[in-house]
């Protein structure tokens, strides 16, 4: 397991297990227990998956201590918008049963964003959140974060994998030394249809989930590929004990087609 040293000193796991559409119960308690057996340390969760409670118990009977899981979780848009972010932070650790949470990010780039970003950074004086950042922030989006706070994010999380290299969003993040993490790194799914993925991962004696992954790693983007099936999991998992080569990671980058699967942030009008 490899960290990425963030903007504000701490190490951030640079695999984590994504939550969004896993139950709020066992499903998710069984996905966190497998992922942290196979190593994870880090979950990404948000109020808008309804699943805290479920990460909380997963955390609370868990065979790991609790500051050993890098957790993080997100505000949701409509908290944003009514200035309730504090209070949506506050509702966030008490689900989670925890004290504190090693990242909060702004889920969406909503009209209100940097209220909220101000109430972040109080969040982190009082010790409820140890590193601040965005998530769907593009290049503007950034800026306007900048100038309304004295904290620089540590993360930006957005959509990144081989269809959407996402290079003006990265440009900006890297300027600051904003590190960057892939939502849907497994395309949703969407990477079996594309057969190079599988027919690189024979070379390495991987599969195809195995090498999209490690290509998102391998360009510096920390990953949260969801699953609740415990050999995926495990699979998912397996991915530091070998490096693409520099052909293989072009014939990749070659497949980007600015596609998404999820909404686009330009739309959100902030
Ligand atoms: P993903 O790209 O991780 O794909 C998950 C899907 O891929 C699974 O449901 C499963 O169908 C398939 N899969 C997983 N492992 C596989 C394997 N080894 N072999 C074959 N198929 C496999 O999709 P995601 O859930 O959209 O993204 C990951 C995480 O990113 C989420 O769970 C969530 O935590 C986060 N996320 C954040 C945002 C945001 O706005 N910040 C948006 C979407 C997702």
């Amino acid at each position: 397991m490899t960290t990425r040293k963030l903007n504000n000193g701490l190490d951030m796991p640079t695999l984590g297990l994504g939550v969004w559409q896993s139950e709020n119960g066992k499903e998710t308690i069984d996905a966190i227990h497998w992922a942290l057996e196979a190593g994870y340390r880090h979950i990404d969760t948000a109020r808008i998956y309804e699943n805290e409670e479920a990460v909380g118990k997963a955390l609370q009977s868990a065979s790991v201590d609790r500051d050993k899981v890098w957790l993080t979780t997100k505000i949701w848009n409509d908290d944003i918008e009514a200035g309730r972010n504090t209070e949506a932070l506050d509702e966030s650790l008490g689900r989670l049963q925890a004290d504190y949470v090693d990242l909060v990010l702004l889920h969406w780039p909503v009209a209100g964003s940097e209220q909220a970003w101000n109430e972040l950074e109080r969040a982190v004086e009082a010790g409820k959140v140890r590193s601040i950042g965005l998530s769907n922030f593009m290049e503007d989006n950034i800026e306007k974060i900048l100038r309304a706070g004295s904290i620089v994010p540590a993360v930006n999380q957005i959509e990144y994998h081989p269809y959407l290299a996402q290079q003006d969003a990265i440009t900006a993040s890297d300027a600051h030394d904003i590190a960057v993490t892939a939502w849907s790194p497994l395309m949703q799914g969407n990477f079996l249809k594309e057969p190079v993925f599988g027919e690189i991962g024979e070379r390495y004696d991987k599969t195809a989930a195995q090498v999209v992954l490690r290509w998102c790693l391998q360009n510096d983007v920390i990953v949260i590929p969801k699953s609740t099936n415990r050999g995926r999991i495990r699979e998912n998992g397996n991915l530091f004990d070998f490096e693409l080569s520099e052909e293989d990671m072009q014939q990749i980058d070659a497949l980007e087609r600015g596609k998404r699967f999820g909404a686009d942030p330009h739309d959100y009008g902030f």
